[in-house]
């Protein structure tokens, strides 16, 4: 006999994918949602679809906005001969959070993974080149202090120091093996100011 019918079946699967989501949880969240009025539903549903629908990527850092040019791009004090290359969009939150950095970022989504199948290839590295000029400073790598963020880290530093800019590296205020999201102000502030030449 079936728990439930297919179509609740296949709701509680598509909450298992998301991410700290186990089944029972899943399952509490379908019943939820199913105990509400289909209005309701239909404006959560539409809620996910639209920001979906909307997302785009900024032309130039490749952070997630709703225009063309994002807001911290067309800021016209931010110093656009600094980069911060951070792993995804999230990391941007982090940092801005720390109020410490005034440059630009550029958004890799992702890390070289050979693990999981991510190359070269999939990362927004092309682009990142693409917007090194005569007005660069310095790029400054923050990619998380994992064995994946120090391997990305170490082969942007290979592919950028010819071009005569400076390579820098986050200090490590922030434990091996963490993650920059969890990292609270204060730390991500002094890693910011503790980089060091690649
Ligand atoms: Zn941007």
């Amino acid at each position: 006999m079936a728990l439930y019918t297919s179509s609740v079946a296949r709701m509680i699967e598509e909450f298992e994918k998301l991410p700290g989501i186990g089944h029972k949880s899943a399952q509490r969240l379908a019943f939820y949602l199913l105990g509400q009025s289909k209005e309701k539903v239909a404006a959560f549903a539409n809620a996910i679809l639209e920001a979906r629908n909307q997302l785009q990527y900024c032309s130039v850092c490749m952070n997630m906005s709703d225009k063309e040019v994002c807001d911290i791009c067309s800021n016209p004090v931010r110093d656009t001969g600094i980069i911060c290359v951070v792993e995804d969009p999230r990391d941007v939150v982090a940092m801005e959070r720390s109020r410490e950095f005034k440059g630009l970022y550029h958004v890799l989504h992702g890390v070289i993974s050979p693990m999981s199948g991510v190359t070269v290839d999939d990362l927004k590295i092309k682009e990142l080149l693409a917007r090194i000029n005569d007005n660069t400073k310095e790029i400054i790598v923050a990619t998380n202090p994992n064995i994946e963020g120090e391997a990305t880290a170490m082969y942007l530093a290979r592919l950028i120091k010819p071009l005569n800019v400076s390579v820098t590296r986050i200090a490590h205020g922030i434990p091996v093996g963490g993650d920059l999201e969890y990292a609270d102000e204060v730390t991500l502030a002094k890693a910011l100011q503790g980089r060091r030449e690649m």
